[in-house]
């Protein structure tokens, strides 16, 4: 516990000297996609052509981790099985057999303590292992490995899903209960591209409810973490390989993904599903401006306003939700764009909440890359 929290962005910010260290450089100033999806060799998007049934997509990251322990390049992997008590808790675990890792697909979509695994690693004396895990897990472990010998001892690959809008576990059900018409049958969750949650129920059935029409009370900062608030790696800049779908096109009868090979062992896991994938380059129109200049405004005063109450009705109709949804998907961001527009929304919403709920830790939080983007909005420092 001490180590984690001495290792925690939270006491050494997020990327800076972390970023020099892995890639002897930091991101490029005047790349403004480097800027906002950090470093990467290669991006493109894909989908795996038998996609793995229950996977959050198309099961890329648990099909890689398979191959990579089936291959004898990992012994182990350290990620998360859902708990017993609900499909959408987490439980750490180091999966040594295939049946441990195809178990561990799917989104947990709560804070969650993977690198607790590591310490059953490092006990079995495992030499080779691959971590999968958020921004905030991949931080720690690269402070692990500078600060443990034992650590540098192992050969660690890193597969990085992109996070947002992670929750405590005591909230999970509060919010899935605003969100759904049937939180006891939800078993799968996923904000889309299409500006809508999708929800899958047990009986097969999809629900689509537009983020436009959530109960008020859901657009509350106070109910998110503070860490996830104070998040700044949105995708996960510091891992081997990123795997995501946010630059992805959205599509009925697919589940393409965004994938960002950072480094060489990102590279070589990569090169472990290759024949497997069926590749797409990345689409879309990257300019996105107007639409995130329509929201700064909101953003910035409810994240100075602490004290507003939260009404628990919907402001805009659900029909009228569907209605903004389908037109902002027709002549708003898509792909690239979309993606650029997502970074920026989330790291301006950051920024602010840091700046007026906890202006202590502004400078220790706050990549360099953030203010220049800040600046490109005209918006105030
Ligand atoms: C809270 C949350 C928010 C996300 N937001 C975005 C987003 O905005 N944009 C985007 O592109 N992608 C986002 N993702 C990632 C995305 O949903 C998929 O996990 C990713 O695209 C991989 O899909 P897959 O089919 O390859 O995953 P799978 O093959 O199903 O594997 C998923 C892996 O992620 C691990 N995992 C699940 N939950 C957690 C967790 N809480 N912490 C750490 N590891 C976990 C699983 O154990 C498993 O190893 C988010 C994930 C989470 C948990």
């Amino acid at each position: 516990m001490q180590e984690s929290i001495q290792s925690c962005v939270f006491k050494n910010g997020w990327l800076g000297k972390r970023e020099k260290k892995l890639f002897g450089r930091e991101r490029k100033p005047d790349n403004p996609e480097e800027m906002r999806f950090g470093i990467a060799q290669e991006r493109f998007t894909a989908q795996l052509k038998n996609p793995l049934p229950d996977a959050q997509w198309s099961g890329i990251i648990t099909t890689i981790a398979h191959r990579a322990f089936e291959s004898g390049m990992v012994e182990g992997v350290v990620t998360l099985h859902r708990s017993e008590e609900n499909r959408f808790f987490s439980q750490p675990v180091l999966a040594m057999t295939t049946e441990e890792i195809d178990a561990s697909r799917g989104n947990k979509p709560v804070l969650s303590p993977v690198l607790r695994s590591l310490q059953t690693a490092v006990r079995k004396k495992l030499k080779k292992i691959l971590v999968i895990g958020a921004a905030c897990h991949i931080h720690v472990l690269r402070d692990f490995q500078e600060r443990f010998p034992y650590l540098q001892n192992m050969e660690i690959y890193t597969i990085g899903i992109p996070c947002v809008d992670n929750v405590q576990r005591n909230q999970f059900n509060w919010i899935l209960e605003r969100m759904s018409k049937s939180p006891g049958t939800a078993c799968h969750m996923e904000f889309m591209q299409d500006f809508r949650i999708h929800i899958k129920h047990t009986d097969g059935t999809v629900e689509k409810v537009p983020f436009f029409s959530l109960p008020e009370e859901l657009s509350n900062p106070g109910i998110f973490p503070e860490s996830c608030m104070g998040c700044f790696d949105y995708l996960n800049s510091l891992s081997d390989i990123t795997v995501g779908y946010l630059a992805a096109k959205l599509l009925p009868d697919q589940n393409r993904q965004w994938v960002m090979v950072r480094t060489e062992k990102g590279r070589k896991l990569l090169d472990l599903v290759n024949d497997e994938l069926t590749r797409y380059p990345e689409e879309g129109k990257w300019e996105c401006k107007k639409f995130i200049l329509q929201n700064t405004e909101r953003i910035i005063s409810s994240m100075k306003e602490q004290k507003a109450s939260y009404s628990p009705d919907r402001k805009i109709p659900v029909w009228v939700g569907h209605l903004l949804s389908w037109m902002l998907s027709m002549s708003g961001p898509k792909g690239i764009g979309f993606a650029h527009y997502s970074v920026d929304f989330h790291l301006i919403r950051h920024y602010y909440y840091v700046k007026y709920r906890c202006p202590e830790q502004l400078t220790v939080l706050v990549p360099r890359h953030v203010r220049s983007i800040l600046q490109e909005y005209d918006l105030p420092l």
